[in-house]
């Protein structure tokens, strides 16, 4: 059972094998529920993946952790949807995310976060980690 000064964190991240969430963020398994999806995009499962681990286990942290050479960014949304539909014969029915550097993207998907009424963002924390160094900026 967690201590009360103990803050519970939401990470919403990218599934990309090269993140290491809790190690990143030096979060041991206990201290936090991580949200993956490619890109690390502020979807409506997302919100309510946060939502609930808000309402039903009291997190009050969100961390939005997006990183450098991210594939879930690196094309065009149009170009995106073409691909998936000339793969497949279906166009995707889900939005697709908007694109940018690392930093953009973290900065979206908190404004996201803040604009829904499900979410407290009020202790809401954003970073980038540069897959090739290693290294972790605040955004
Ligand atoms: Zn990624």
């Amino acid at each position: 059972m967690s201590e009360p000064s103990e803050v519970l964190t939401s990470v919403l991240t990218c599934m990309d094998h090269r993140l290491a969430p809790l190690a990143i963020l030096q979060l041991e398994p206990e201290q936090a529920h991580v949200v993956r999806n490619a890109g690390g995009y502020v979807t409506e499962d997302a919100i309510r993946s946060i939502c609930l681990s808000q309402q039903l286990v009291g997190s009050s942290r969100i961390v939005v952790l997006h990183h450098t050479d991210c594939a879930a960014s690196a094309r065009s949304a149009e170009d995106y949807r073409a691909l998936v539909e000339a793969n497949t014969g279906v166009s995707p029915t889900w939005d697709v995310e908007p694109v940018g550097d690392a930093r953009e993207r973290v900065l979206a998907a908190m404004e996201h976060l803040r604009s829904s009424p499900l979410v407290d963002s009020s202790r809401l924390e954003g970073f980038v980690y540069d897959v090739d160094d290693g290294s972790l900026t605040p955004v």
